[in-house]
Order: C-alpha cells, then sequence, then structure tokens
C-alpha cells in the first residue's frame, strides 16, 4: 500500500509470518529482521508490528535502513567462507557504525517501550560483562531464549550456552513453527 508509512517494515507478504500475541505490551529488542522488520519481543520472540510499539513515524525510515544493513551482515556472518571474518569485525565491534546506529535506535524506541539492541558477541566472549560498559550483565528471565542483558546500556546477547549458529537456527525453527500456528 502506497500510503501504508509502515511500508518499508512490512514483510512482502505479512500473511506468511506470525506476530507477537502477548496479552501485555512486551520489552523489545532490535536485531536480525523477519521479513523486513527488526521489532522483535523478548518474550516471545516473534516479530512486534511496529504500529503496535508504536515506532515513530521520524525513524522508521533509518529503523528500515539500518535493518537492511545489520541484517545483511549477519547473512555474510553466517556464511562460513568469505565474508565471515569481515561481517564478524563490524558485528563484534560496539563502536562499529552498525552497532551504535542500533543502539542510538534502541534508545529512542525506549523512550515509547523498554527496548534492548541485539549484540552478535564474539563466541569465546564472557557473557558476564557488557561489552559497552564492561559492566555485570544479568540473565533475562523468561525470554523465548537464554539471554544476557545490560539494562544501563540497553543491551542484549545470547548467553554462553548457545553458539551464534545455534541460536540462529532455534530461531528460524521458533519463527516458522508459531507463524504455521497462527
Ligand atoms: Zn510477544
Ligand atoms: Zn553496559
Amino acid at each position: 500500500m502506497a500510503d501504508d508509512p509502515y511500508n518499508f517494515l512490512r514483510p512482502c507478504n505479512s500473511n506468511v509470518i506470525g506476530f507477537c500475541n502477548c496479552p501485555q505490551p512486551t520489552p523489545i529488542w532490535l536485531g536480525q529482521e523477519v521479513a523486513h522488520n527488526p521489532v522483535n519481543c523478548m518474550i516471545c520472540g516473534m516479530s512486534v508490528r511496529p504500529e503496535s510499539v508504536p515506532v515513530p513515524k521520524a525513524i522508521i525510515s533509518p529503523l528500515a535502513q539500518w535493518s537492511r544493513i545489520y541484517s545483511a551482515l549477519v547473512e555474510l556472518f553466517s556464511d562460513p567462507e568469505e565474508y565471515h571474518e569481515w561481517a564478524a569485525s563490524k558485528l563484534h565491534d560496539i563502536h562499529s557504525g552498525v552497532n551504535q546506529d542500533g543502539l542510538s535506535l534502541a534508545r529512542t524506541l525506549s523512550e515509547i517501550r523498554i527496548c534492548f539492541f541485539w549484540y552478535v558477541r564474539p563466541e569465546q566472549w564472557d557473557v558476564g560483562s557488557c561489552p559497552k560498559c564492561s559492566g555485570p550483565t544479568s540473565p533475562n528471565e523468561g525470554g523465548f531464549c537464554r539471554m544476557q542483558i545490560c539494562e544501563p546500556c540497553g543491551i542484549v546477547m545470547a548467553d554462553r550456552s548457545d553458539s551464534f549458529a545455534d541460536f540462529m537456527v532455534n530461531f528460524s525453527r521458533m519463527i516458522e513453527e508459531r507463524s504455521n500456528d497462527t
């Protein structure tokens, strides 16, 4: 729909994916996009409709643009051969442009709803320590997977028990299963 302001955050076909259906507004995280939408639910893990947050109109376009770049890097990171190292150098560096932009967008969204930025940590990272402030992280209970968060920085990352590859496989599977349910 041409007059839909959220057009750039819509999946090509919104019938093919399920959305967060949690009864209360839940904390959200920005990360790997599911069908063009990088806004996900901390509790069920599903995609959150941008208008239900609601994502302010002023950041729809920057959020969509950031999402393409972040998600493209995650795709390249998942490539075991040619691009992995390069993409890792961007994703693991909390000061890289893509991470700084993600943190800044999450901070903006946090004014509306608690929002975390998903940090793709190095495999050997000490998950008890925040990549930004070096302060201690805490486990996020009741979420869709085992996560560690730094609340002051608004950062979330996978717990040490999951490698990123495992996380992505489980995440994709969960999205598929829950989408079939809805
Ligand atoms: Zn949810
Ligand atoms: Zn921190």
